[in-house]
């Protein structure tokens, strides 16, 4: 890196760290490096790449942009959010013991039950919320807690602190997905967590126009082993890719900002509806978790959930009959979008596995975009009348 930004605040690494690459026509935004392979000027001596799935300098861009806003020493930016996840779980070898929340994304539910599973990796999925649950299942061969914090689609936290010191105590590590919260609202390291991962895909790139995932170590033993497990997988990301989300990130702190002022006038104007049972938004001062959310995060976020009056036919309605939100699964986006959880993003969980963590059939999740609060609700009050 050209200059050391480690003592500037957050929103001016967004915008300075990664990005100056070029020395040769001294472009002010990083070049898009599109080559697989690099030219060595003599045996063993290269200018610091030689092939693009073991580094490209594009990518190393966004992976110092990303160390540097989450607080860590390293990171990884990989293809999807899930393959983020396949380098963490290959950490572990068969017979080790992982603790999951119950409600976590659907995605790694999946990955966790089936493949994981079949790999001889051993998983509890419990009610994090209750920490005596997490100290019941923990075994000798547990080997990490896995956190999501808040979690998908209720919005329920973790208190990320007393998990990390409950692994710590069992000889474990910790690994929290920061993607609901992106690094500008919650960073996991300073509550003693020991790896970060996103979904990039979501408020790090911010436009509904790529996937991508990253890995963010502050232990260099794991910086070392997931490095080596995203080349020797083959996890990295493209050079355009991580051109696109690096280009997000600079306007990561003024993005979240009005999606959070925006969820919180939406979640205000939900509550008063008689068409809506309950809100899910831990900006509320009613949420559950409402004072664990102002010790533990630095903002509420964008995405909040509701539950409608009525079932399945009521949330179609409302979806539906709303012009401005997108019927979509994802989130993170300028855009607003709406979906079901019970068949869209939650789908890939089994009944079973979705009733334990109280998603229903009248619960629609919102990912609330920066358009103008005033015609965001406007249209979905309007949706709801008609329903
Ligand atoms: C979207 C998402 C993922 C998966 O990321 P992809 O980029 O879709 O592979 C993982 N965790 C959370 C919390 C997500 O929202």
């Amino acid at each position: 890196m050209a200059n050391d930004y480690s003592s500037q605040r957050f929103e001016t690494r967004c915008v300075h760290v990664g990005v100056d690459k070029d020395d040769t026509f001294n472009s002010c935004i990083t070049p898009i490096y599109p080559t697989s392979t690099f030219r060595f000027e003599s045996l063993g001596k290269t200018k610091g790449y030689d092939y693009t799935r073991s580094g490209n300098p594009t990518r190393r861009a966004l992976e110092e942009s990303l160390a540097s806003l989450e607080g860590g020493i390293d990171c990884r930016a990989t293809c999807t959010g899930m393959s983020a996840i396949n380098a963490c779980m290959h950490l572990f070898r068969p017979g080790d013991h992982i603790i999951a929340g119950h409600d976590i994304y659907g995605g790694t539910y999946r990955l966790f039950a089936s493949p994981f599973t079949d790999f001889g990796l051993k998983f509890s999925f419990v009610n994090m919320q209750n920490l005596d649950r997490v100290r019941q299942a923990l075994t000798p061969q547990t080997r990490c807690i896995w956190i999501e914090t808040p979690s998908n689609p209720l919005l329920n936290l973790v208190d990320m602190a007393g998990l990390a010191s409950i692994a710590h105590g069992a000889g474990a590590i910790t690994i929290a997905d920061n993607t609901f919260m992106s690094p500008y609202f919650q960073r996991p390291f300073d509550h003693g967590v020991d790896i970060v991962l996103h979904s990039t895909t979501k408020y790090l790139n911010g436009h509904s126009d790529v996937v991508g995932g990253a890995v963010i170590t502050r232990h260099q033993p794991h910086a070392d082993r997931i490095g080596f497990i995203v080349n020797a997988l083959g996890l990295a990301c493209s050079p355009f890719d991580a051109w696109l989300v690096l280009r997000g990130i600079k306007t990561l702190g003024p993005r979240m900002e009005v999606h959070q002022r925006n969820a919180l006038a939406v979640a205000e104007a939900l509550k008063k509806h008689p068409r809506v049972e309950r809100v899910y938004y831990p900006g509320l001062t009613d949420h559950p978790h409402h004072e664990l959310a102002r010790r533990q995060m630095l903002g509420f976020g964008g995405m909040l959930s509701f539950d409608v009056i009525g079932g399945r036919h009521e949330a179609e309605r409302v979806m539906l009959g709303t012009k401005l939100y997108s019927m979509a699964e994802s989130l993170g986006g300028v855009e607003s979008l709406i979906e079901h959880p019970e068949t869209m993003s939650h789908a890939s969980m089994s009944a079973e596995a979705r009733a334990g963590a109280g998603i229903t059939d009248k619960t629609l999740r919102v990912s609330v975009g920066i358009e103008h609060a005033d015609d965001l609700i406007a249209d979905l009050l309007g949706a709801l009348d008609r329903s």
